[in-house]
């Protein structure tokens, strides 16, 4: 028996010096095929031809792990565009497989920090991934011109050091930075995009103080999205949205903030509680949205910017309590990774997650 037990332990601790040389061997061989499967691999080129939405960033000021600020990608044919550039969402669209050398234009809702703090990441992956030789147009509303002017300000220095490092056939000095200019809203919407398909029309929303604000929808073929930007409920969403596949529509759960403003005031922080009590007033409850995509006969509704944080799943039907009763169709609260393909000549939606 004691012979047993010896040969036993001697056994483990041949295999625990075997495990010891062979696991860093291993990771350094699963490292390599994992970088030779993913770095440089252009996972866009393999798409069926249609709409595709990338949820870079799902949520809102408040920090919340699984959504970074405002910013969704949109692939249509071979065509890349980005609305909002919250702050993480750049970093995300590279491991989401987004062409981000590819975007033709950036567009802006409105003019608010957590829509465009961003946007100097974003320009310079453009940049050095695209190897632009022009400057990426970034469109928005009154503004945007001297937002871009000042981004490119900020980062100026940094781009003479990337030239400097790797030279003009990466770096070219021509591409570095943005070109805004600004959308002129006479109407409840404008034509702002067209070329190779692509149809992209910015909608008047109701964001005040913050004015004008912009919702857009893309058309390509024969799919559709709409992103609602920030607003209060507005039936101009409904009426620019009308018949889309997909609605991707703000949405702040009212009873959860006001939750917020209580234990804020509850707790002696009365300037935050007062911040809560401000924000419901200039966004949309989900319930709300789920109105709004029916009005629209949207085929799918998608809730972004999600205000108040839900760092855990459990709280998803607290923040969506009551939409189905005002919407029969399928209801999603995205996060960061959300993607969402609605490929052309087909009536399907299907849903990814891509991180
Ligand atoms: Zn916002
Ligand atoms: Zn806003």
């Amino acid at each position: 028996m004691k012979k047993l037990i010896i040969i036993i332990l001697v056994g483990f601790v041949i295999l625990a010096g075997a495990r010891q040389l062979l696991l860093p061997k291993m990771v350094e061989r699963g490292y390599e095929k994992l970088t030779l499967e993913n770095v440089g691999v252009d996972r866009a080129a393999e798409l069926a031809d249609g709409l595709h939405v990338y949820i870079c960033g799902a949520g809102s000021p408040l920090p919340d792990p699984k959504r970074s600020g405002p910013c969704i990608g949109v692939l249509a044919g071979d065509q890349a565009f980005i609305f909002d550039t919250g702050t993480g969402g750049a970093r995300n669209l590279g491991p989401m497989g987004f062409p981000v050398g590819r975007i033709e234009t950036i567009f802006l809702t409105h003019l608010h920090s957590d829509h465009l703090d961003g946007l100097g990441e974003m320009l310079l992956g453009r940049w050095i991934n695209g190897g632009r030789s022009e400057p990426t147009p970034v469109r928005g509303p009154h503004g945007t011109a001297k937002i871009v002017d000042g981004f490119n300000m900020a980062y100026q220095l940094d781009s003479t050091y990337r030239t400097a490092h790797h030279g003009e056939v990466i770096a070219n000095p021509s591409g570095f930075g943005g070109k805004g200019s600004e959308i002129e809203m006479t109407d409840d919407s404008v034509t702002v995009f067209e070329q190779g398909g692509v149809k992209i029309t910015a909608f008047r929303v109701s964001h005040e103080p913050v004015s004008p604000a912009f919702g857009y929808r893309v058309d390509y073929k024969d799919r559709s999205i709409s992103i609602s930007g920030d607003t209060a409920y507005d039936l101009n969403v409904a009426k620019a949205s009308e018949g889309v596949d997909v609605l991707l529509h703000e949405a702040l759960n009212m009873e959860m903030v006001k939750t917020l403003e209580n234990s804020a005031k509850a707790n002696g922080a009365d300037r935050l509680a007062q911040i809560f009590n401000d924000i419901r007033d200039y966004h949309t409850s989900p319930v709300d949205a789920a109105k709004t995509a029916k009005a629209a006969q949207a085929q799918a509704l998608v809730l972004y910017h999600i205000v108040p944080m839900l760092p855990n799943d459990a709280l998803i039907p607290l923040f969506v309590k009551g939409a189905d009763a005002h919407f029969d169709r399928r209801i999603t609260v995205s996060e960061d990774g959300t993607i969402i393909r609605l490929p052309s000549a087909s009536e399907d939606i299907i849903y990814e997650y891509g991180l």
